[in-house]
């Protein structure tokens, strides 16, 4: 089908739709100079995942996690919500039902008010203390991108620090999780700039498949959802969101 054709036919089904659902990863913060994971240029070309974003490697090198993880906080303070952030989040408060789940730990959605996200995978500010000692919270905000000692330490008990995110191998927060697979139960449910490696979280494209929703993939590259989804755009997410923004505006006059 063609190219001008999918985007309206999307457009029309997401302002038929009860319940809109977006699942967003890497590639949506790409243009906000945000590093990718797995593609050509991606983070995990050059590092290793199993020497930087596990519970053994920081075990092994707490300082070589932290370092990594600081270059990643330095970054994502210095970086700004895109367009496909801000078409997003007007989404969110145009559509009243609809439900954005990331796997980006950036913030960014938040950073432009999007309504009702879901985060799988923790966020970048979130630290932990590496016991954990009891009298610690189980995750706390920690925004600073300077820490006076080095890895920073648990200001409860002086044991190490760890950054809080999501590590390969961890269980996913339970209560998002939960209702991530709760909102696959949709109409309409977009997956964008995700590569959709990473699981659990990449099977939700396959529970609202079953679930009935029309399947929408947006991403430069094939994944191995493509063969599943219903449209496949094959552009980046700044260009489609735009397109089908306009095609929704022009539709329906939209305020
Ligand atoms: P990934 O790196 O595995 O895949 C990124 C995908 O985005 C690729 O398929 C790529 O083709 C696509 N892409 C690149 N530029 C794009 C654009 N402009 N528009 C649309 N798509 C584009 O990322 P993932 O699937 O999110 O899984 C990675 C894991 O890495 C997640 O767990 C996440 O926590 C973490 N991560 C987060 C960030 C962030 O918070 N910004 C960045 C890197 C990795
Ligand atoms: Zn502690």
């Amino acid at each position: 089908m063609d190219y001008a054709i999918r985007i309206v036919e999307i457009a029309e089904a997401m302002h038929r739709a009860e319940k809109i659902t977006v699942f967003t990863g890497a590639g949506l913060s790409a243009l906000s100079g945000i590093p990718t994971y797995r593609d050509s240029g991606g983070l995990w070309k050059t590092h290793d995942p199993n020497t930087l974003s596990t519970k053994a490697a920081f075990k092994k090198d707490p300082r070589k996690v932290w370092d990594f993880a600081q270059t990643r906080r330095r970054l994502i303070k210095n970086s700004k919500p895109n367009i496909s952030h801000q078409i997003l989040a007007d989404w969110s408060h145009r559509y009243p039902h609809m439900t954005l789940i990331t796997q980006n730990i950036d913030d960014l959605h938040h950073r432009v008010g999007t309504h009702n996200v879901l985060r799988l995978h923790g966020s970048v500010w979130n630290v932990a203390c590496s016991l954990p000692c009891e009298d610690s919270p189980r995750r706390w905000r920690d925004e600073r991108v300077e820490f006076s000692k080095w890895p920073p330490r648990c200001h409860y008990c002086g044991a190490l620090l760890r950054p809080g995110g999501i590590w390969f191998g961890e269980r996913l927060p339970l209560s998002s999780a939960f209702q991530s697979l709760k909102a696959t139960q949709c109409d309409v449910f977009l997956s964008i700039g995700t590569s959709a490696e990473v699981h659990p979280a990449a099977k939700l494209i396959g529970e609202a498949k079953s679930a009935g929703a029309l399947i929408v993939e947006i991403n430069p590259n094939i994944t191995p959802a493509s063969a599943l989804v219903s449209h496949q755009l094959q552009a980046k997410a700044e260009h489609v969101l735009a397109e089908i923004e306009a095609q929704l505006q022009s539709q329906h006059k939209l305020e």
